[in-house]
């Protein structure tokens, strides 16, 4: 692959990196114990114990429900920077956009727009 082609998409990576890492900040925070885990914060509910008010609980309820929307998206994210990790990683080593179902180069229009795949549309479609 061309080393202008490959600089721009590690450039490109680590810009998606940082952003993604921003992103899952906003509500998770890194597991400290397994590298590249992330976990979405519970909502606080010290503040709100023993009281039992409607006021309350319909806080409590609605935080709650906050949370598990958020959970699908830091999974997403989460799996998403695993990816761009992983792609930094092969790109050190020389080992990018080759299809880890198939072994054949992934095509560079693809990874242009995609920097962290992993494998080949054809084998994505099947
Ligand atoms: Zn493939």
């Amino acid at each position: 692959m061309d080393k202008k082609i490959l600089e721009k998409i590690k450039e490109t990576l680590e810009k998606e990196k940082t952003s993604t890492e921003a992103q899952l900040l906003e509500f998770a925070k890194k597991d400290v114990k397994l590298k590249g885990d992330w976990d979405t914060k519970f909502p606080e509910m010290d503040t709100l114990m023993g009281s039992a008010s409607d006021e309350a609980l319909e806080d409590k309820a609605k935080r709650i429900e906050e949370y598990e929307k958020l959970l699908p998206v830091e999974y997403a994210l989460e799996k998403k920077l695993q990816s761009i990790d992983l792609a930094l990683e092969k790109l050190g080593k020389g080992k990018y956009g080759i299809c880890e179902k198939c072994g054949k180069k992934i095509p560079e229009e693809r990874l242009e727009v995609c920097p962290e795949a992993r494998i080949c549309m054809k084998c994505q479609e099947s």
